[in-house]
């Protein structure tokens, strides 16, 4: 009998209260190596409180969470996840710090003191760069950047490890129309031809099944987790969003 893989992460009846007030609802779902996931819902459904668990950065209430085999407070393999974070606009015009230096900065997470860039890490930033297509622009400093040129840079960050997973939070809300289809496509490369495994958070939910390949819809608790062919068939669905919610949600998937 062929061995079912270790999920990337596996999430059992995960809830969690904020001074008891239940944000997440007995959750349970697996990511599989290779899923694009599109973490959906609207706000305040707790989105970012469940990249928080799995990030480790909040524990939960009740239940069992595992990151690439290990719970996120016993997890010590960061850089095999990569994380984008939400805000990309935190870099004032004086940051002191070039696109090069803070794509190095992802290499710390992995280092044991002293955190310092070592010069074997040098191939990695380049590679990042390279990857990103912001080489070009390597000695300049992040604050003089646009905000695209600026993701760009965080992704290359996000991504110099060559990590395993990738979790993106609401990466797009601040672009212009071209750098967020740069930036899909890019996602999409590195989910097909790397095998990288992609969370991204997302309020863009009507172009959402032209990006991702599963949908996990978020309303504290679970309301949908599958595929987009699964989710426009599903009568259940169309009761619960609407027939030109679901359509909405569906027509643009190829
Ligand atoms: P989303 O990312 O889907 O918008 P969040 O995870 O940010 O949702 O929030 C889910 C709920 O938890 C919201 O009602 C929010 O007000 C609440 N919440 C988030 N963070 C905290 C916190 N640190 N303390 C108390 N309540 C919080």
């Amino acid at each position: 009998m062929p061995v079912t893989p270790t999920p990337v992460i596996a999430v059992e009846h995960l809830s969690l209260e904020y001074k008891s007030v239940e944000v997440l609802s007995d959750l349970t779902f697996t990511v599989q190596a290779g899923d694009y996931i599109g973490l959906v819902g609207p706000n305040g459904s707790g989105k970012s409180t469940l990249i928080k668990v799995l990030l480790g950065l909040v524990a939960p209430s009740r239940g069992d969470v595992s990151m690439l085999g290990s719970s996120p407070s016993a997890f010590k393999e960061w850089r095999r996840i990569g994380y984008l974070p939400q805000r990309i606009s935190f870099f004032n015009p004086y940051f002191p710090g070039t696109v090069e230096e803070i794509v190095g900065l992802g290499l710390l997470s992995q280092k044991r003191f002293p955190k310092r860039i070592a010069s074997s890490d040098g191939e990695r930033i380049k590679k990042a760069l390279e990857l990103m297509s912001i080489t070009g622009i390597r000695h300049k400093l992040i604050g003089e950047l646009s905000g695209g040129q600026q993701q760009r840079v965080l992704i290359a960050r996000a991504l110099v490890n060559e990590p395993e997973l990738l979790i993106l939070d609401e990466p797009t809300t601040a672009l212009d129309p071209e750098t967020r289809e740069n930036f899909f496509s890019l996602m999409h490369h590195l989910n097909k031809s790397k095998g990288i495994t992609i969370i991204l958070v997302t309020h863009d939910i009507g172009n959402i099944g032209r990006y991702a390949s599963k949908m996990l819809y978020l309303d504290k608790r679970i309301i949908f987790y599958g595929g987009f062919d699964e989710f426009c068939l599903s009568e259940t669905m169309a009761r619960f969003f609407g027939v030109s919610s679901q359509h909405l949600i569906c027509h643009r998937h190829d």
